[in-house]
């Protein structure tokens, strides 16, 4: 073979070659100072040189505006699920407590729910909106979305990773008649597409799909949303204290910084936001394309709100019908065929069932052909 497989897995995820190789030729000795970036210390003025051209180098790609702050934390998007309430429904400016804080959701898919879920511990919840009953195939229209009268915040996740539903853009409170600032879970699509902050009070990512590795969560926390906490929040969890620290409250996470830095670099180099931007639609255009023209395979997102990052498809039984269990003959068939030729992970989420091909921006062009290659190779060979 000629190059690495082609990797489609949700995240952890395919990272840039060319980032991987630098990170290697880095292990041992990290620009001739003869440490490696592991063995660094967070307050040394190697890592200080780091971490802030990754910063750097995050707000001019996503034209992240002055007014927030970008915080790199620890503890994945299910940590923010809690970090965000503990953070947003704290007593506000010259009021007591308040009894009851409210806090609205939309649900989109399994991860804008597992967010609900969890801000139920420390907030009520109103679920606003909720495409559940169409197995997550549609996005709610904001017009129909019922937000409680003062809310603390709205939540959304823009990319359901699992189901594959994207909004297409970020929805506009104001425009609905509602203060409250937008909280926004880009975990899976953050850098393939420009962020309209002008919708946005806290966005947060973890860094393992378009990022870099496993382990460094980005939160973008506007200014005047720092001093609302609950008193119960974690100090390293509090967005005022990692703010005025710059991400060094605690030890911060060194090593998967330092790779994230290369991976904006990389994108930096491709083009930036933009060059993600139009080769993520060539990509998912080919790929939707493709399923959409196949009588075996099938992918039922409403064409509005289908993700560009994440691909579900199922095979159909003979009856036709969606092959949701992964063990089925024909889908064990398709993922040994796939594998054989270097195509991986192309698994669905299990509580999803089929097939699911992550394509985030590392994922280059010709691994999207040789998937589109194959998936015609492979029908072929069916009854
Ligand atoms: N939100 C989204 C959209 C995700 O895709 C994921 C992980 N796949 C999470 C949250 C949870 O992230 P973590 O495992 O880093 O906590």
């Amino acid at each position: 073979m000629q190059h690495r497989p082609y990797n489609f897995a949700p995240g952890p995820a395919t990272m840039p070659e060319s980032v991987l190789t630098q990170a290697a030729r880095d292990m041992l000795d990290w620009n001739g100072c003869g440490m490696g970036v592991m063995e660094m210390s967070h307050r040394g003025k190697e890592f200080t040189s780091i971490i802030e051209k990754a910063e750097r180098d995050l707000r001019d790609l996503l034209a992240v505006p002055a007014e927030f702050h970008i915080l790199f934390m620890q503890g994945g998007g299910l940590g923010e699920n809690a970090i965000v309430p503990m953070n947003l429904c704290g007593p506000l400016a010259g009021t007591a407590q308040a009894a009851e804080v409210q806090t609205d959701f939309v649900i989109t898919g399994g991860w804008s729910q597992k967010s609900a879920k969890e801000a139920r511990k420390y907030a009520q919840v109103n679920v606003a909106a909720s495409n559940e009953g169409n197995q997550h195939r549609h996005l709610p229209d904001p017009a129909t979305w019922q937000l409680s009268s003062q809310p603390r915040y709205v939540h959304i996740c823009s990319n359901e990773t699992v189901f594959g539903v994207e909004f297409p853009s970020l929805p506009d409170l104001k425009a609905l008649g509602c203060d409250a600032p937008l909280v926004v879970d880009c975990s899976s699509h953050i850098a393939s597409r420009p962020v309209e902050w002008d919708k946005v009070g806290v966005a947060f990512a973890g860094a393992q799909k378009n990022l870099g590795p496993a382990g460094v969560t980005l939160a973008f926390v506007r200014d005047d949303l720092l001093n609302q906490a609950m008193p119960i929040c974690p100090s390293a969890f509090n967005y005022k204290n990692v703010a005025n620290n710059q991400s060094m409250y605690n030890t911060p996470p060194t090593f998967g910084i330092y790779m994230a830095g290369l991976v904006f670099q990389w994108i930096k180099d491709q083009g930036g936001v933009a060059a993600m931007e139009q080769l993520a639609i060539a990509k998912s255009t080919r790929l939707y394309a493709a399923i959409d023209a196949s009588s075996l395979y099938e992918n039922k997102v409403d064409a509005n709100c289908r993700s560009r990052m994440n691909v579900p498809f199922f095979l159909r039984g003979d009856d036709g019908l969606p092959l949701l269990d992964a063990e089925h003959p024909r889908n064990a068939a398709f993922l040994a065929g796939a594998k054989a030729r270097g195509l991986l992970n192309l698994k669905g989420h299990k509580s999803a069932g089929g097939m699911r091909a992550s394509i985030y921006n590392a994922m280059p062009l010709e691994g999207v052909d040789a998937l589109v290659t194959y998936l015609h190779d492979f029908e072929r060979t069916q009854p």
